[in-house]
């Protein structure tokens, strides 16, 4: 087809729930395609305070692919290494360069970038256009409606649309229509984070990489971002509370000291990092159990409503502009009139890689807080091994993934027409192809 989805001669209305990462990449990647969405915001503006996101190659390829590139990477700052160290001392456990040498855009094909959320956001936002997002809209129901899907807001408005798409995170609406409620899962681990000037860090080593402090029951992530690099984002990962006493909530206060406290007798570079900590909240980290569907009738999730995963491999914005650019590109070959199988499709397209890495980010908690001696020192050589063993999550091309699917299923529907035998189409319901799982928990950058 032409790249324009047909629904019965009419433009397809599209609408877009949340203008996160996924929703706006997606609206973007859409635009590129000729398609136009509708994008519907909870918020009345794009801004995040205090978070940043770890961008790989999965990802950045895709953004250079929407044109968002130098947008992203003058708000960025390249690491000049990922340098992992033990918690009691300063002793570099290993180190791979990233900026230095240009080793990991010439290994992958693409950079590797620090960002606070909200300029990510804003690049988005402002690629795609603010004409094309309507703040203030809060979904508060998704159900069938008498020509498409109907949005129902919190301020009493209602749309219809012939594709309704949930990016709406973690306690997604959309997606308590496509699968129930109760998917979430504390994770029983929570962090301390903050965004703090790297003038502020006068003994912290290499403050322009990123690093992994790995302790007893707990560890540190940091990397610094923005355009020059001169504040770092950090994120402390402590095991517990056992249980998370308000699910509906992200957070909940601290006593002053609490992050000190759990982090007293580290390397002093730890301790006047997470000393800094400004929020005075303690973050729970939650967790999607694994969906065996992604879509029910017109609806479809992706990002965190569909598979939100610990941030320990830094692969939640990533898959989630990936799961972007797969629906895009499907919309953009099948169009909308057999959407039951085109979201099918892209359901078993991105489930089978989600999937793994949201399990080996889990297990990698495990082993970044290891206690035993021994087990941590084969943890420390397994870390060695990282370029080889998490290259799989670096180097997968999302656009190749569905146009290589694509065509096997269009040639194996040439074969059956041909009245050849034994051939699956991929694109009609057989499995997707494997990736290669990295079969050893270390951690990959992210946070
Ligand atoms: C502490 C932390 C650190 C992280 N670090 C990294 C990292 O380094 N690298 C990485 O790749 N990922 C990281 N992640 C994960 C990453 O932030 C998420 O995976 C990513 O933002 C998911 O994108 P999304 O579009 O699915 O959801 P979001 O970006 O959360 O966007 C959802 C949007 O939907 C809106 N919305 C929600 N409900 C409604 C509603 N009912 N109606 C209308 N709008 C609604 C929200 O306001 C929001 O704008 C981290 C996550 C956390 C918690």
């Amino acid at each position: 087809m032409d790249g324009r989805p047909t629904n019965g001669g009419r433009e397809p209305r599209i609408a877009i729930v949340g203008a996160g990462i996924g929703g706006l990449t997606l609206a973007i990647a859409l635009r590129r395609r000729g398609i136009d969405a509708t994008v519907y915001e909870q918020a009345p503006k794009l801004a995040e305070i205090g978070a940043a996101v770890a961008l790989s190659a999965n990802a950045t390829r895709e953004l250079e692919r929407l044109g968002c590139l130098p947008g992203v990477e003058a708000a960025s700052t390249e690491p000049t290494e990922l340098i992992y160290r033990g918690w009691l001392d300063r002793e570099r456990i290993a180190a791979f360069p990233v900026r230095n040498g240009r080793a990991y855009r010439d290994r992958f094909g693409a950079p590797y970038f620090g960002i606070h959320r909200a300029d990510l956001q804003m690049v988005l936002g402002s690629t795609f256009g603010a004409d094309g997002i309507h703040f203030g809209k809060r979904v508060s129901s998704v159900a069938d409606g008498a020509n498409g899907m109907r949005l129902d807001f919190e301020d009493g408005d209602s749309v219809e649309a012939d594709l309704v798409v949930g990016a709406d995170g973690v306690r997604s609406r959309v997606r308590e229509h496509v699968a129930g409620r109760d998917v979430v899962r504390y994770s029983g681990t929570s962090a301390f984070r903050g965004i703090i000037p790297a003038s502020s860090l006068p003994t912290l080593p290499d403050p322009q990489a990123i690093q992994f402090w790995m302790g007893p029951d707990a560890h540190l992530l940091h990397y610094a971002i923005g355009p020059d690099g001169k504040d770092v984002n950090f994120f402390a990962v402590v095991e517990g509370p056992a249980e998370w006493p308000d699910p509906q909530r992200w957070t909940i206060p601290v006593e002053k000291g609490e992050s000190l406290a759990a982090f007293a007798g580290w390397d002093p570079a730890v301790v006047e990092m997470v000393g800094q900590e400004p929020f005075g909240l303690r973050w729970g980290l939650f967790t999607t159990r694994p969906l065996t569907r992604s879509h029910r009738g017109r609806a479809v999730i992706l990002g965190d409503a569909a598979h939100a995963m610990l941030p320990h491999h830094g692969q939640g914005a990533n898959t989630t502009i990936e799961d972007a650019v797969v629906l895009a590109e499907l919309i953009s070959r099948r169009g909308l009139t057999d959407l039951d199988r085109t979201l099918e499709r892209f359901g078993a397209l991105r489930r089978s890689r989600t999937r793994i890495i949201q399990r080996s980010a889990a297990a990698t908690n495990d082993a970044l807080h290891l206690t035993d001696d021994d087990d941590i020192a084969a943890r420390n050589v397994r870390v060695g091994r990282f370029p080889v063993e998490f290259g799989w999550i670096h180097e997968f091309d999302a656009l190749k993934s569905v146009q290589d699917d694509e065509e096997r299923a269009g040639q194996a529907l040439a074969r059956q027409g041909a009245g050849g035998r034994g051939a699956t189409s991929s694109g009609a319901g057989s499995r997707c192809a494997p990736v290669r799982p990295g079969s050893v928990p270390a951690a990959a950058p992210g946070g």
